[in-house]
This record gives C-alpha cells, sequence and structure tokens, in this order.
C-alpha cells in the first residue's frame, strides 16, 4: 500500500513559481514563506518539493469538489445566487489548530489527515460545473496559493467556458504568485485571521504578506471580500479589531468584512464558541472605523441586520439573507440602489433571477 506521500508524488507537474538559487537549490514563491528548497527536500507545505533542480507542484487531482451557494465561500458582493463549483487539494501553508478543513489541509503533516486523491483533469471540472449550471469556479478548501499552477490550468478552461474564477485564501501571497494570477482570478476571500504578528506566528505564518496581498489585489482589479474568524481570548480584544478593521478601511472602506463566530474544532477547544454580542461588538468597532459593508457570518437570524446589504448613503435595504439563504434582492440592473442610485461595489449580475440554491452539494469523482 503506497504512503499518502508516494501517491502525491504521482499527481505533480514541473512548477512555475520558482528560481533556481544556486546549485540545485530553488526558491518557491507560491506563498509568503518564499521557502528555500534543497535538492530532495518539500517546502512548510509538504506538497511543493524539489527533485534535482525541478519544482514538482500539485498537478491533476482533487480531495473533494462540492457546488456551494458563493454566500458560503463567503462572497456577497459578487453574483448573489450564483452557484460557485468548488474544488480543493490538499496541504496548506499554515497551520491553525482551529481548522475546519483540517484533513486535507494538514495533509503530510497530521498523520490522523488522510484524504486521498480523486484523479480529475481541469476540462472535466468545467464540464462538471457547466452541467450543475455554476457561473463561478473556486479553488478553495486548502490554501489556493500553494496549488496556484493548477489553479490557472483550471481557470484558463473556466474562463474560456464564460465562469467567473475565484481564490478562497487565507492570502500569505507574494508579488509573484499575485502577478501569476492576476489574468485568470476574478474574486479573492482573505482571512485575516489576526492583527498581531505574534498570533500569526502561532499558526504558522507572518502578518505582513497577508497585510501586503490585502493592499495589492484591489489594484490588481481583483475583488475583494475579507472575513475574520472571531476567536474569543485569541484576536477579540477592542484594540486589535480596531486596528485589523482600520486598516482595512485605509485600503478601502467599500471591502465587504465577515465577522464570522468560532466554534470548537480540531486541537483548538479551550475557546468559548463565539456568541452574537461577541459579533455584534465587533461589528460596532469596524463600524467606528468607517467600513461600509460590514456582515456577521455563521449565526443565521440571531445578529439583527448584520447579514443584509444596505446602502451605505441612504440605508435602502439591498440584499436580505438568512444564512446562505438570499430573501429579497433589490439591486438594480448593474448593482445600484434602486431609490439614491448609489453604485455598490462589486460583481453584480446585470439581473438576479433566482438563488440556484442555499445548501451545498457534493460532486462524485472515481477514485484514482
Ligand atoms: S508554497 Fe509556500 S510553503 Fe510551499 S514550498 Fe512554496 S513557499 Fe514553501
Amino acid at each position: 500500500m503506497p504512503t499518502l506521500a508516494e501517491t502525491l508524488e504521482r499527481f505533480t507537474a514541473k512548477g512555475e513559481l520558482y528560481e533556481k538559487i544556486d546549485g540545485n537549490r530553488i526558491r518557491c514563491y507560491a506563498c509568503g514563506h518564499c521557502c528555500p528548497i534543497p535538492d530532495g527536500a518539500v517546502g512548510v507545505c509538504k506538497v511543493r518539493f524539489n527533485r534535482g533542480g525541478v519544482l514538482r507542484v500539485p498537478w491533476g487531482y482533487v480531495a473533494g469538489a462540492q457546488c456551494d451557494p458563493v454566500e458560503k465561500k463567503p462572497f456577497f458582493h459578487a453574483r448573489p445566487g450564483a452557484l460557485a463549483f468548488s474544488f480543493g487539494m490538499l496541504g496548506c501553508d499554515l497551520h491553525c489548530s482551529y481548522c475546519q478543513n483540517w484533513v486535507t489541509s494538514q495533509a503530510l503533516r497530521d498523520p490522523e489527515a488522510v484524504s486521498p486523491p480523486l484523479q480529475a483533469s481541469s476540462k472535466e471540472l468545467v464540464h462538471m460545473a457547466l452541467r450543475q449550471h455554476a457561473e463561478i469556479m473556486v479553488s478553495t478548501y486548502n490554501e489556493p496559493l500553494i496549488t496556484s499552477e493548477w489553479a490557472v490550468a483550471v481557470f484558463k478552461e473556466a474562463k474560456a467556458a464564460g465562469l467567473m474564477t475565484a481564490f478562497v485564501s487565507n492570502g500569505n501571497g507574494t508579488p509573484q504568485v499575485l502577478e501569476y494570477i492576476r489574468p485568470w482570478v476574478d474574486l479573492y476571500k482573505v482571512d485575516l485571521k489576526s492583527f498581531d504578528d505574534r498570533h500569526y506566528r502561532k499558526l504558522g505564518g507572518r502578518l505582513q504578506p497577508i497585510l501586503d496581498t490585502i493592499r495589492a489585489l484591489p489594484k490588481m482589479g481583483i475583488w475583494l471580500e475579507i472575513v475574520t474568524l472571531l476567536v474569543p481570548g485569541f484576536n477579540d480584544s477592542e484594540g486589535e479589531l480596531r486596528d485589523l478593521t482600520e486598516f482595512i478601511s485605509g485600503v478601502s472602506p467599500d471591502i465587504p468584512w465577515h465577522v464570522t463566530a468560532f466554534y470548537k474544532n480540531y486541537k483548538m477547544t479551550d475557546p468559548s464558541d463565539t456568541s452574537p454580542g461577541d459579533l455584534l461588538r465587533a461589528a460596532e468597532i469596524g463600524r467606528r472605523a468607517g467600513l461600509k459593508f460590514i456582515y456577521a457570518g455563521n449565526l443565521p437570524g440571531m445578529v439583527g441586520d448584520l447579514e443584509n446589504t444596505y446602502c451605505p448613503d441612504c440605508g435602502t435595504l439591498l440584499v436580505e439573507r438568512y444564512g446562505y439563504h438570499i430573501r429579497r434582492y433589490r439591486l438594480s440592473a448593474g448593482g445600484s440602489c434602486p431609490s439614491c442610485s448609489r453604485a455598490i461595489p462589486g460583481r453584480w449580475a446585470e439581473t438576479f433571477l433566482a438563488q440556484r440554491t442555499d445548501r451545498p452539494h457534493i460532486q462524485r469523482f472515481t477514485r484514482a
């Protein structure tokens, strides 16, 4: 029986995001770690490795795929109601102790995380998406930056077929990887997990590359939404939330900020679950920082009006939601307020007909 590492080695291709350092040593630029990798070694993510001075990267498989409402990613200002065909691979450059997708993201790092790859071609994935009437192809579940070459291969097919494309990412990027994906990615969600570098180091990363990614994406014309999972006692102090939301607002007050509820998961079982009151307090801090679009997630029906979109100028209700479900949609064609005509930032459809689904459904593959 081959090990997971041996199986995964079959599903690789020559990477593009690296350079030679000296001899057979190379440096990978797919994420903010910028790992120097000697011949025969793997990067921090465990899924990109050096073979004879050539970077091998994940290719030709998924760990799973699912059709999600776009609201689940979450994108609230991009094609509301659309179906997002979502695929993930294996591995991550971080090791968050509360990861909800740890079985796939911590592959090759945590021996308990075992999820075999399912062979797939980019054409096949796009075909499946079209068959389901999806409008968006999303690289998600594990960290998409570390599998950027494969995502770009899939997104080239997806865009040729008229689909939008998205990354759901921790944002630990580099200028090189962002330039590489730029022509192929329309939407980008960054998890801004904290505003304290010491906290980021506990998760296996650094704050600075994430901030750089957040500054770069809007300049590149990629639509950005930010999520902060509010973990009591970890990232929810008044000062940290003030700094975090003032930073986002300084990049642009139009960036939607989703502050979402934590529940005990994986190795993080000490903090209490986030309460509706915690989310309301965080949202108020965000409002004081000047953010115009703040959403509270993971506690449907318990957070007042924080699931809805309102016009920041006249207060008109534009999109009413309950969890992932759209109850009412009142934006004018192309995304403006029907009362005062203010343009609402986002990537809106010309017309909204109906939401495709408000719950995910899993796609079936044959095992490799
Ligand atoms: S993706 Fe990141 S962690 Fe993986 S090898 Fe490249 S730089 Fe290192």
